[in-house]
């Protein structure tokens, strides 16, 4: 146990809860606050305070926005005939960068995961359905893992009654990568997910 004092370790507790942030690092974070005039303490209390307050979840793509529609739902150059499904709206942001797709995003809110006891229900797969048309072309961008592929089959199954063209991301080799150092299961898929050249 350490002899910190209670207000200090308090601020080393909450960002030790940030994702992919240990402990040793939330001790830096929380020094540097210490050691940083007011404004730092000031500034980010307030960005903190001011996000939480102002930002919702789009209407229609469960995006993150600060108004009803989305800067991307609300966009009339978008081809809202496309439709990417993703799990989280950080996500949305991966694809944003590339600025290769246009189309327009739903966000389901994670993948179905029956042990946790997320099924259907949990997920925006109703709202999903609802705005999809039939000439549209859904594109599944939810993650390898084996959640993620369950999910994309649970899509593709209750889209295909409805007519809609489902697709998913290739999976495959990374851009600069060495073959030796690639695992069985991405190879096997980037020989099952091979295009002609
Ligand atoms: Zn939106």
């Amino acid at each position: 146990m350490n002899s910190f004092p209670d207000s200090l370790n308090d601020l080393i507790d909450e960002f030790s809860r940030f994702p992919g942030i240990g402990r040793k690092t939330a001790q830096r974070m929380a020094f540097y606050v210490l050691n940083s005039n007011d404004n730092l303490a000031n500034d980010l209390s307030n960005s903190i305070l001011t996000l939480k307050s102002k930002i919702r979840f789009c209407e229609k793509c469960y995006g993150i926005s600060e108004d009803k529609l989305c800067m991307i739902c609300s966009n009339p150059r978008r081809d809202s005939s496309t439709i990417c499904v993703v799990e989280n709206p950080a996500d949305i942001y991966t694809f944003e960068k590339t600025s290769i797709f246009k189309g327009l995003y739903h966000v389901l809110g994670g993948v179905l995961s029956p042990l946790d006891g997320i099924g259907p229900d949990q997920l925006e797969i109703k709202s999903l359905l609802e705005r999809v048309e039939p000439e549209n072309e859904v594109l599944v961008a939810t993650n390898a893992t084996i959640e993620g592929e369950a999910t994309c089959l649970y899509l593709a199954n209750l889209l295909e009654e409805r007519a809609v063209k489902v697709t998913r991301l290739a999976r495959g080799l990374p851009m600069g990568g060495d073959l030796e150092f690639v695992d069985d299961a991405t190879i096997m898929r980037a020989i099952e997910d091979r295009s002609a050249i």
